[in-house]
């Protein structure tokens, strides 16, 4: 019996420890900067202009002010934990901490449950115009079919509901109009407009090559070339709690392109299926384990031997069926999980919406903010490079293929497909491939 499999999905208990460095910690005790500090993790996800992503790690105390992590492998670490309270300790100078060790005191959980308010901010900095809304700010965030409130209203069935004001400012004389002020501006709106759960600051600012900005799991989202649909989505997912929707690119030893092997680069915008991946998509639907990543419902099976699954389509209602399938054995550093989920249609915003098929994604082992999904490319032959601007039908699995995973014993099948009822039949084995 493969024990990997056997473990349970969402089964996991919570690491609250990490320790890193810790004779590093202890050595340094005599120094004065030495410090530890007690706060919220703060996860800052930027996103460039030409589709690159950077990432800052803050450590926010209750009082006082925000000491912004230096250290990679420590900023890695703490990345994972966005939102969480920890103590952390280290070396400040400044604003800057040399993090030694930290330990978890409470993870994050979904803040952005049940009816939020959302506060979209136009803020003038006196220098150059807003411009490019990209429609009008109701028709983006509140109102209709394609708004930001009724795709999350759809995919979270209620659980989560998002109605609010547009309102207009100006940032005041002698606070700074670089984008790097961002949380003072954020600080500033908050005093002046209180009582919203999410904050969407647009302005047009010209910030190098940021197009927006957002917090993991928590309040502010920032929009330097005016707010762009589906750029509003991307960072309210942030705010949502989630990470990128990243694609692999495998190659088997011969250089060959194929869906899974032990040589991956990943993509971390490659899912043009998500408004967490690439923002080329259009006004998509965040996957199905995002869902879970915000506590909305969703109805899923894990699937730990051979035999046939029916799947709903992932935008239907579940009618008692799984919507999505995860079965254990997946590439650890990858997350450890296949996600499984068929899509049939998605909202009409979404440039992909006439292709339907199984769509196969490795996630984390149970469900926290910030961990990435990675789609997988289905059809890798013909040897065109996998990359962004790809064919996008590589990424489903038509009916009648399978997906053997080479590293482990799963094989997975789209046997049929339904379209009227909504159903699709997965074959789940297990075997060895001979
Ligand atoms: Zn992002």
């Amino acid at each position: 019996m493969d024990g990997g499999r056997k473990r349970a999905f969402l089964a996991l208990a919570v690491a609250v420890s990490i320790a890193l460095g810790t004779g590093v910690a202890q050595a340094s005790e005599s120094n004065n900067a030495h410090k530890t500090v007690r706060g919220r993790v703060r996860v800052t996800m930027t996103m460039l202009k030409g589709g690159g992503m950077t990432a800052d790690v803050d450590i926010v105390p209750a009082h006082g002010k925000a000491l912004r992590v230096t250290n990679s492998a420590q900023q890695a670490a703490l990345e994972a934990h966005p939102n969480a309270e920890v103590a952390a300790s280290g070396t400040a100078v400044g604003g800057s901490l040399s993090l030694t060790t930290f330990q978890v005191i409470n993870d994050g959980n979904p803040r952005h449950l049940g009816a939020q308010r959302l506060a979209v901010i136009k803020l003038e900095i006196g220098r150059y115009p807003i411009k490019n809304i990209g429609g009008s700010v109701q028709s983006v965030a509140f109102r209709g079919k394609q708004s930001l409130a009724t795709m999350v209203a759809n995919e979270s069935r209620g659980a989560l509901t998002i109605t609010g004001d547009e309102i207009s400012d100006t940032l005041p004389a002698g606070m700074s109009r670089t984008c790097d002020a961002n949380y003072d501006w954020a600080d500033y709106l908050y005093g002046r407009h209180p009582g919203y759960d999410l904050y969407a600051i647009v302005t047009d600012v010209a910030c190098g090559q940021v197009a927006g900005q957002a917090v993991i799991g928590g309040a502010f989202s920032w929009y330097y070339v005016g707010m762009y649909p589906e750029v509003l989505f991307h960072e309210v997912g942030h705010n949502l709690g989630f990470h990128h929707a990243s694609s692999l690119d495998c190659r088997d030893a011969t250089g060959y392109p194929v869906s899974l092997s032990s040589q991956c680069t990943s993509y971390e915008y490659g899912d043009r299926y998500d408004p967490m991946g690439e923002g080329s998509a259009g006004r998509c639907t965040y996957n199905g384990y995002d869902r879970l990543v915000a506590q909305w419902p969703e109805s899923y099976q894990q699937v730990t031997a051979d035999g046939d699954v029916q799947l709903r389509a992932k935008n239907l209602d579940a009618d008692g069926l799984p919507q999505a399938i995860t079965i254990a054995g997946a590439p650890a550093q990858y997350g450890g999980f296949f996600w499984l989920e068929w899509r049939t249609d998605d909202m009409t915003t979404c440039k992909q919406r006439k292709d339907h098929g199984l769509q196969v994604r490795i996630v984390a082992n149970g469900a926290g903010e910030g961990n990435h999904t990675y789609l997988l490319d289905m059809s890798p032959d013909g040897g065109t490079l996998h990359r962004p601007g790809r064919d996008q039908a590589h990424y489903y699995m038509p009916v009648g293929q399978t997906f053997r995973d080479p590293l482990s014993a799963v094989s997975i099948t789209l046997k049929s497909e339904d379209l009227k009822t909504g159903v699709a039949v997965v074959h789940v084995g297990f075997h060895t491939a001979p």
